[in-house]
């Protein structure tokens, strides 16, 4: 095994056509990549498989943000030794956060792995296949963008960051993810992103208004704009010095044919009225805020080094849904956070119950290596862990199921992204406040906006049908 820092030649050329399979796990900044990486080795001459069995090339690119994540992961790589031991000719590839959070045991616990790259050296991935054909061992970890945030020729290449697939539905590339910052400066205690991808670096303004220009060329209408701090983007080159995320999305909002603009993630302590306005001033932006609170406890937070308090956080809320009548707000949540009491937990239901979040992506804590919190004293019992987590759902079900009740007979403009996979004959869209909405159609509609009536709800989804096409 060799392990390479960098700066190795990236030779996308190769004589051989491979079949290759890519499994994605985590967030929305992983599928970007994998699409990025889909897009380069179609470009060296390869074709994708979705059947693993027949992939000659298997790649996972991983996610370490929860240990579950990270387990599933390893049951996963596990699942591959057979399949390696029957054809030893296959090549098994790990990108992502995990091989940069653990470089050190990752060729030593699964022996048949090829290859491995951090998430910023996913433009190597080509070169390391080529190069694992005679069954070597090869790591790959440097501190540089990713090939989707660096390559000022990016316009003459297909990157494919045109998302394939949002979510487990459907298939039509009309929505697409469009990093514009990686990495990460907060160094929040329980979180990895900055060890695995590294400091803030944000894309050139005018890359980002050009890119966006060639997907709209290629028939996307949705545009989901991602980092990890979309609020820290801060463009350094000299002819847009100074233009911060509030006037990015200002102008990409502006640029013609862009139906549905979105962005995640935001930060409680560097939102502000001034991007409120900006949603606001833009029809075709989603009136959608995803705004992680983590915890409603001061003394949590303080912990967990987030920057802000819940009266802050309060704050914020008064004054988004104050700019953006209509807004739909959701929220990240971590119980069982080292040292938290009851008294802290039920501070965190107080905030849910108050706000009435249209939903939540909440989890159990769970320790990291490398971070500050895994150092920390008070671990919560697993137990108490389950129980928090069930009783913080039974709250927000509730809510949830609530806030789309009141969404019945009310008519919605509803961009249409894809056929269901799992309802035949309907089509999944979205509403102005991102909002997803079933509706029976015909894939010739995917891509179009129609008014649609909420005829029905459960805890998730809307249902409608469609009354009109807009555009
Ligand atoms: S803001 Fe905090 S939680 Fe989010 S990526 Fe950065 S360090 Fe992680």
């Amino acid at each position: 095994m060799g392990e390479e820092k960098g700066g190795i030649a990236t030779r996308t050329t190769l004589a051989i056509t491979m079949k290759f399979f890519i499994r994605t796990f985590g967030c929305q900044m992983n599928q970007a990549d994998s699409a990025c990486l889909s897009g380069r080795l179609i470009e060296a001459g390869h074709q994708n498989t979705e059947d693993p069995e027949e992939a000659q090339v298997i790649i996972f690119n991983t996610c370490s943000v929860r240990q579950h994540a990270e387990e599933r992961l390893f049951q996963n790589l596990n699942a591959l030794r057979p399949l390696k031991k029957k054809r030893p000719e296959l090549i098994i590839g790990l990108i992502g956060c995990i091989p940069a959070l653990r470089r050190e045991t990752l060729f030593r616990s699964f022996p048949h792995l090829n290859f491995l790259a951090g998430p910023e050296n996913l433009d190597t991935v080509p070169d390391l296949i080529s190069r694992s054909k005679n069954g070597a061992q090869i790591a790959v970890f440097d501190s540089k963008l990713p090939p989707h945030l660096t390559s000022p020729t990016r316009g003459k290449e297909s990157c494919g960051v045109v998302s394939p697939a949002r979510g487990e539905e459907g298939g039509v590339n009309v929505s697409a993810f469009l990093p514009i910052i990686t990495g990460c400066d907060n160094f929040c205690s329980y979180c990895v992103v900055p060890f695995t991808r590294g400091r803030e670096k944000s894309r050139p303004t005018g890359e980002i208004l050009e890119e966006a220009e060639r997907m709209v060329a290629n028939g996307v209408k949705e545009i989901i704009l991602l980092g990890q701090n979309v609020n820290s983007y801060q463009e350094t080159a000299n002819k847009n010095k100074g233009i911060g995320f509030p006037e990015l999305l200002s102008r990409i909002a502006g640029l013609s044919g862009i139906l549905r603009l979105g962005f995640m993630t935001s930060h409680p302590k560097d939102v502000s009225p001034k991007l409120f306005k900006v949603i606001a001033a833009h029809s075709n932006i989603y009136r959608h805020l995803h705004l992680p609170l983590q915890s409603g406890s001061d003394s949590i937070l303080k912990a967990m080094h987030r920057g802000y308090t819940a009266a802050h956080y309060r704050q914020r809320i008064k004054e988004v849904r104050e700019i953006i009548p209509g807004l739909a707000l959701t929220s990240d949540i971590i119980v069982g956070f080292p040292g938290e009491t009851e008294d802290d937990f039920k501070k965190t239901l107080s905030v849910i119950a108050e706000t009435k979040f249209d939903d939540l992506f909440a989890f159990k804590y769970s320790d990291r290596p490398k971070t500050k919190a895994e150092e920390l004293g008070g671990k919560i019992p697993e137990k108490t862990k389950e129980d928090r987590l069930a009783r913080l759902w039974k709250l927000q079900d509730g809510i949830s199921l609530k806030k789309n009740l009141e969404t019945k007979g009310k008519t919605f403009e509803v961009l249409l992204l894809t056929e269901s996979r799992k309802r035949p004959g309907f089509l999944l869209g979205k509403a102005e406040n991102e909002k997803k909405i079933l509706v029976p159609g015909n894939a010739k509609l995917v891509g179009s906006l129609i008014q649609v009536q909420v005829t029905s709800v459960d805890r998730r989804l809307l249902y409608g049908v469609a009354l009109e096409q807009t555009a």
